[in-house]
C-alpha cells in the first residue's frame, strides 16, 4: 500500500472519531456538570432540613430561658439567684423605658458583683451602641414567648458570636446574656445521629463550624484531609447566620458513578464507531483496489491488442501507399479509393499511437527517441498525410514554417503531437475552413502554432480537454469518433520534450501552442 494511501485511510478513519471523541468528551463534562449541580442541589435540601433541626432546638433553648426568666423580676436578689441557677443564662439585665439599668446595679458600683462587672465589660458594646434601644418601651409587656415581645440579639466577643435573648415587660427590657457553651452543646445534641441522616449525607462528612471557620463538631462516615474543600455550604438561619453547616464528600462522589458511567459508554461508543468505520474503509479500499486492478487489466488489455494491430496496419498502410504511387495518375477512381484506405490506416495508426503511449505512461515507461531531424521536415509530412483529408473538408492550410534548422528531436512524438492537433481541427474545426500552421525557432526552442478558425472551446473546459478520457460533451462531439485522450498524450509527450502544450486564447477558433526543447546540431541550417 503507498503511504498516501495510508494516509488518507487513517485520516478517514481518524478524523470522525476525533470529531466524536470531541463532542461525546463536551457531553460528559456538560451531564457532569449537571449532575453536580444536582448533587450539590440534593445536599443543601438535606442540609436546610439539618439547619430546621437546629433553628427548632434554638426556639426551644428561647422557650427555655423566657420559662426562667418568668415571671419578671427586677430586685437583686431574685436576678442574681436566677443567673447562678440558670444552666442557660450567665447574666440577666434590666433597663427601664430609657435604657437605664435596673439591673446590676450599675448606679451603685459598689453593690456589683466581679461577674457583674465583667458581663457589662463583655456587653458594653450592645449597650453603647443602643443596639436594643429600638425594641423596648413600644408596647404593653406580655410574658409569653412571642416575636413582637422576645428576641434574639447577636454580637461578637471573644470567641465569636454570642447572642442575648430579650423579653420586654411593659417599658421594662429584660436580657439574659446566653452561655454560648451550653447553647453550642444543646444545637449539637440536636444534631441528627448518622443513622438519621440521608444516605448522602451519611456517606460524606458534616461541620458545623463558628464564624471563624473553627469546626464545633463533625460527623459522618468520610474523612475529608486537611486541604478538602466543601462540596456544599449553608450558612444557619438568623440569629446563627455565622455559623455554617459544610458537606465534604469523596471527590468522585458524583464523578464515579455518574460521569464514570458516561466516559465508559463513550469508550464503548467510540471502540464501535472505529469498528465499524475502520470495516467501511476496508470494504471501500477492497472495492477500490479490485476496480483498480480492472481497469489496469483493461488498460493491458487495449495495449496488446493494439499492439498486435500495428504490425498488420502498418503493412496495410505501406502497401497502399506503394501501390498509390505505383498507380500515379492511371486510374483516378481507383487512386481516390486507394486515398481512403491510406487515410482511414493513417487514423487507426494515429489511435493506435496514441492508446500505446498512453500505456507506457501509465507503466511510467513513456520515453522519447531523440535523432537528428527537421521540424518544418516532420510539419511537412504531417500535412502530407492529412493533404487529401483537408481537401475533401474544404479546409484551406496555412503553413508558414520558420524552424528549418537541424536539432535533436524524436520526429515520431512531435508527428504524434501535431498529428493529435490537426485531425482534432479535422474533427471539430473543419467549420472554419482554414489551419493555419505556423512553426519558430529560438535558439533551442520550438514553437509550434496550430489554429483553427472553427467554435474553439468554451473557456470553463480549457483545463479539463487535458485530463485524460475528457471529451467536450456539445453538439461538436456528438458523433465524432474520438477517446479524449489525444490531448492529454500530446502535452505528456511535449513535456517529456522539455516544452508543453497549452491552449492559447484566441478571438475566434482554437489555438494550441506547442513549445519543444530541441537542442541545434552543429551543422544545422
Ligand atoms: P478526442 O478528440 O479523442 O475527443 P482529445 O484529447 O484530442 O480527444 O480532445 C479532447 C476534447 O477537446 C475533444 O473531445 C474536443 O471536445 C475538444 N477539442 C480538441 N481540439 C479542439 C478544436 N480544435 N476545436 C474545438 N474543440 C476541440
Amino acid at each position: 500500500m503507498k503511504p498516501k494511501l495510508i494516509i488518507v485511510l487513517a485520516l478517514i478513519v481518524i478524523t470522525p472519531l476525533a470529531i466524536v471523541g470531541w463532542l461525546g468528551v463536551r457531553i460528559v463534562r456538560s451531564d457532569q456538570a449537571l449532575v453536580e449541580h444536582g448533587f450539590r442541589e440534593l445536599i443543601l435540601g438535606q442540609l436546610r432540613a439539618v439547619d430546621g433541626g437546629l433553628a427548632r432546638a434554638l426556639e426551644g433553648h428561647a422557650a427555655a430561658v423566657v420559662g426562667e426568666m418568668t415571671p419578671f423580676a427586677t430586685d437583686r436578689e431574685t436576678l442574681r439567684r436566677r443567673g447562678r441557677e440558670s444552666p442557660y443564662v450567665l447574666q440577666y439585665f434590666v433597663t427601664d423605658g430609657d435604657g437605664r439599668f435596673v439591673f446590676p446595679p450599675v448606679g451603685r458600683p459598689h453593690d456589683l458583683t466581679t461577674a457583674e462587672r465583667r458581663a457589662l465589660e463583655r456587653t458594653r458594646q450592645v449597650w453603647d451602641g443602643g443596639a436594643l434601644a429600638g425594641v423596648s418601651g413600644e408596647t404593653e409587656g406580655r410574658s409569653s414567648l412571642d416575636s413582637a415581645s422576645t428576641g434574639w440579639h447577636a454580637w461578637y466577643w471573644g470567641n465569636g458570636l454570642q447572642l442575648l435573648l430579650w423579653a420586654r415587660d411593659g417599658e421594662r427590657l429584660h436580657v439574659a446574656e446566653i452561655n454560648r457553651a451550653r447553647l453550642v452543646a444543646d444545637l449539637v445534641g440536636a444534631l441528627p445521629e448518622t443513622d438519621g441522616l440521608s444516605p448522602e449525607l451519611a456517606a460524606g462528612r458534616i461541620r458545623f463550624v463558628d464564624a471563624a471557620g473553627r469546626v464545633m463538631y463533625e460527623w459522618g462516615a468520610f474523612e475529608p484531609g486537611d486541604d478538602a474543600v466543601a462540596v456544599a455550604s449553608l450558612a444557619l438561619q438568623q440569629p446563627l447566620g455565622a455559623w455554617s453547616l459544610e458537606y465534604f464528600a469523596a471527590e468522585d462522589v458524583f464523578g464515579s458513578s455518574v460521569a464514570g458511567g458516561l466516559v465508559l459508554n463513550l469508550l464503548a461508543g467510540l471502540a464501535m464507531l472505529a469498528a465499524a468505520i475502520i470495516g467501511l474503509t476496508y470494504y471501500f479500499y477492497r472495492e477500490q483496489s479490485r476496480e483498480m486492478r480492472e481497469a489496469a487489466q483493461r488498460v493491458s488489455f487495449v495495449n496488446q491488442v493494439s499492439h498486435e494491430l500495428k504490425t498488420p496496419l502498418t503493412n496495410i498502410r505501406m502497401y497502399a501507399e506503394l501501390l498509390e504511387q505505383d498507380l500515379g495518375d492511371r486510374d483516378e477512381p481507383a487512386e481516390r479509393h486507394l486515398g481512403v484506405i491510406v487515410g482511414e490506416s493513417q487514423r487507426l495508426s494515429r489511435l493506435i499511437g496514441n492508446v500505446l503511449s498512453f500505456g507506457r505512461k501509465q507503466r511510467g515507461v513513456l520515453t522519447l527517441n531523440h535523432k537528428p531531424g527537421v521540424v518544418d521536415d516532420v510539419l511537412r509530412s504531417v500535412l502530407d498525410h492529412f493533404g487529401p483529408a483537408l481537401e475533401t473538408r474544404e479546409i484551406q492550410v496555412s503553413f508558414q514554417p520558420s524552424a528549418g534548422g537541424a536539432v535533436s528531436l524524436d520526429p515520431d512524438a512531435v508527428e504524434q503531437i501535431v498529428g493529435n492537433l490537426i485531425s482534432n481541427v479535422e474533427k471539430y474545426g473543419a467549420g472554419g475552413k482554414r489551419l493555419e500552421l505556423i512553426s519558430r525557432q529560438t535558439g533551442d526552442s520550438v514553437e509550434i502554432v496550430v489554429a483553427d478558425h472553427g467554435p474553439g472551446l468554451p473557456s470553463r473546459e480549457r483545463r479539463r480537454i487535458f485530463e485524460p478520457f475528457y471529451r467536450v460533451s456539445n453538439s461538436l462531439t456528438e458523433g465524432v469518433g474520438g477517446t479524449g485522450i489525444g490531448l492529454a498524450i500530446s502535452r505528456e509527450l511535449a513535456r517529456l520534450h522539455g516544452g508543453d502544450l497549452r491552449l492559447e486564447p484566441t478571438e475566434r477558433g482554437a489555438r494550441f501552442l506547442v513549445t519543444l526543447h530541441c537542442p541545434r546540431l552543429p551543422n544545422g541550417a
